[in-house]
């Protein structure tokens, strides 16, 4: 199949695209590179199934293909909050473009949606029907709101010009490819411990996440992309297994042997206290669960960003911010 990745030279963009062209598939990637990096597809592009456009997805793009994964959105707070209005932009602008692109040639396509749209949940587990509690003009609003509306318009294309969609709601997930200074609390953690620094814990770490492999997702993606005609989702994709941060923080200090200290910053405004997903419905119509659990992930995370340190990578990814 030919199958088009905005966002692709992101952290999970980049780990699709890799994963969609060993499995036989013709993929163009589309990206501005405002988090991405061209040393994630770096390797991929020798391939000449592989095809990087540098592009905005503000803008509208044409082109055929059977498929559309729309994954382009800065993900972490620091970077969706550097320019708020841009944001929006992307996430709203970016699914017009793209679901009137699939309109036009007729291709599935499948928007990355997030656990964000949950807001700050007073239902726990979230259920793909909880509406969630999102501040409409608060710091996070910007990607959350942005989120919301997207999928408000993949509905509407839907109901309105039968554009096939399928919707996952991504909760926080990590792994090799996260940029290591990404603001996110995982790779946040992994640097601080794996250069000597002290752990920044937001508020006093009784917050929870619960912490998703690269891989369980975007096994779930591909068959959320591949499921029955009509299956639209929303559809939660998470690893059910929830920890405080300050729980995750002592993990990695056991398994990178830091003697990182752990230091307490205010929590930012509308952090969520809790998140986890009931995952059910993927369970149920898809056939799919998360394989690997926060020890076995956080490891290869860890191994990741210690080779790129070791490798004397890191250069190259501060210059770019
Ligand atoms: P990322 O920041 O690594 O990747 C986002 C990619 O989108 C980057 O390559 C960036 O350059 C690109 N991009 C941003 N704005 C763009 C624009 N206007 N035009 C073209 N490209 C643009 O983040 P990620 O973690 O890989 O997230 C990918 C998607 O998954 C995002 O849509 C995000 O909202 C969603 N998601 C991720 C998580 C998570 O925990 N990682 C959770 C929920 C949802
Ligand atoms: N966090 C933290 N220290 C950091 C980065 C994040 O304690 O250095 C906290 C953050 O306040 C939040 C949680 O970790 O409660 C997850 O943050 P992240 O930015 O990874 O994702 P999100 O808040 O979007 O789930």
């Amino acid at each position: 199949m030919k199958i088009l990745i905005t966002g692709g030279a992101g952290f999970i963009g980049s780990q699709l695209s890799e994963r969609l062209l060993n499995e036989g598939n013709e993929v163009i990637v589309l990206d501005n590179y405002f988090t991405g990096q061209k040393s994630n597809i770096h390797h991929l592009m020798g391939n000449p199934n592989f095809e990087i456009i540098r592009h905005d997805v503000t803008m509208p793009f044409f082109i055929e293909v059977d498929q559309i994964y729309n994954l382009a959105c800065p993900a972490s707070p620091i970077h969706y909050q550097y320019n708020g209005i841009k944001t929006v932009k992307t996430s709203v602008m970016g699914a017009i473009n793209m679901l009137g692109l699939a309109k036009r040639i007729n291709a599935r396509i499948l928007q990355a949606s997030t656990s964000e749209v949950y807001g700050d949940p007073d239902v726990h587990p979230q259920v793909e029907s909880y509406w969630g509690n999102v501040n409409p003009i608060g710091i996070r609003s910007c990607y959350d709101e942005g989120k919301r509306v997207a999928e408000t318009l993949f509905f509407n294309y839907h109901w309105q010009n039968e554009v096939d969609i399928k919707i996952v709601r991504i909760f926080n997930t990590y792994g090799p490819k996260m940029h290591p200074y990404d603001g996110r609390v995982v790779s946040n953690f992994i640097m601080q411990a794996l250069e000597g620094k002290d752990i920044t814990i937001y508020g006093d770490g009784s917050q929870t996440r619960s912490f998703q492999y690269v891989d369980d997702l975007l096994e779930g993606m591909i068959r959320m992309m591949n499921s029955k005609e009509g299956f639209t989702g929303p559809v939660n994709m998470g690893n059910p297994n929830e920890f405080t941060i300050k729980e995750l923080a002592e993990h990695i200090i056991k398994l990178t042997g830091a003697s990182s200290k752990l230091i307490y910053e205010p929590l930012p405004q509308d952090d969520p206290l809790q998140r986890q997903p009931d995952i059910s419905l993927a369970k149920n119509e898809l056939g799919w669960e998360p394989k690997i659990q926060l020890e076995d992930g956080l490891k290869k995370t860890i191994h990741y960003f210690d080779q790129l340190i070791k490798g004397g990578k890191i250069n190259a990814y501060t210059g770019n911010r």
